[in-house]
């Protein structure tokens, strides 16, 4: 590890809002997540972040409704488009003044400045806004969204897959995925109480995802499973922590063991 230590975050959509009611901005989660991004970089001069974070209730409702990810079919579905993208800057703007409020110098990021789509597969990265920002310690934060497609006209990139892109790039010494429970259980533990939750996790561990009973059109933990080992891969350390409790996130990021999964590579 170099002099800089660089760290990728997830806001997980379901941490930062309430998925079942649409629009819930959970300002409480955010603030607390945001003040411990600050605490993490405080602790050093040469400290890197990078936040992408998902969509929750400002983005899958409507993206489910109108169809957005498998692209343009009816006219119908231009509004909707048109909405989610509205919705969604919406919600970075929460979050980016909610990390200014915490001293953390945020600037927004759009999904589309860093990768571009054709058939729903990311075909073109440009890492030079993220990379312009880092140079003199701003926090860049990207998010999933609706974007431009190059066959489907529209389609839907999850913050997983940002987070997928990010991290090739990066290498970071940690990438932490905060979500809404305490990390990759080998069943749902939000349908299964006897669920148990995996302290490592690697290609070789059996873990069911039947879905949850809210709209989700990235996949929930199945999405974000086939992205983990990948990041695996090319990051010191991963981890899927609860975004819920506050602490975690720091103690993730500063080397810690919180509660929670370590994703290994390969
Ligand atoms: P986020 O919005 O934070 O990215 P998701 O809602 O996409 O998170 O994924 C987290 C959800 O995945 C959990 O709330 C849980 O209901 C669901 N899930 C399904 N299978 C599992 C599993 N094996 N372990 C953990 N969570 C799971």
């Amino acid at each position: 590890m170099g002099e800089t230590e660089t760290a990728l975050v997830k806001f997980g959509g379901s941490v930062i809002t309430d998925k079942r009611k649409s629009l819930t901005f959970l300002s409480g989660n955010v603030l607390s997540l945001s003040s411990e991004i600050f605490s993490f970089m405080r602790g050093g001069r040469e400290r890197r972040v990078v936040i992408v974070h998902g969509g929750g209730s400002f983005g899958h409702i409507k993206a489910k409704s109108y169809s957005i990810a498998g692209g343009l079919k009816r006219t119908g579905q231009l509004r909707g488009y048109a909405e989610v993208r509205s919705d969604m800057r919406n919600l970075n703007g929460r979050i980016v003044s909610s990390l200014l409020d915490s001293g953390v110098s945020a600037i927004a990021v759009q999904a589309e400045s860093i990768v571009s789509f054709s058939g729903r597969r990311v075909i073109a990265e440009d890492f030079s806004m993220v990379d312009r920002a880092l140079e003199h310690g701003l926090v860049p934060v990207t998010f999933g969204d609706a974007v431009f497609d190059n066959s489907l006209y529209f389609t839907i990139i999850s913050g997983d897959v940002l987070m997928e892109s990010l991290c090739r790039h990066l290498k970071p010494d940690v990438a932490v995925f905060c979500t809404d429970v305490d990390g990759v259980y080998d069943r749902n533990p939000s349908k299964n109480r006897n669920a148990r939750l995996l302290d490592r996790l690697d290609r070789s561990t059996v873990v069911e995802t039947t879905a949850s009973s809210r709209p989700d059109v990235t996949g929930e933990m199945e999405g974000k499973l086939s992205v983990l080992f990948n990041i695996a891969e090319n990051s010191g350390r991963a981890l899927v922590i609860n975004g819920r409790i506050s602490g975690r996130l720091y103690a993730a990021l500063s080397g810690k063991n919180p509660r929670g999964t370590r994703v290994l590579p390969d």
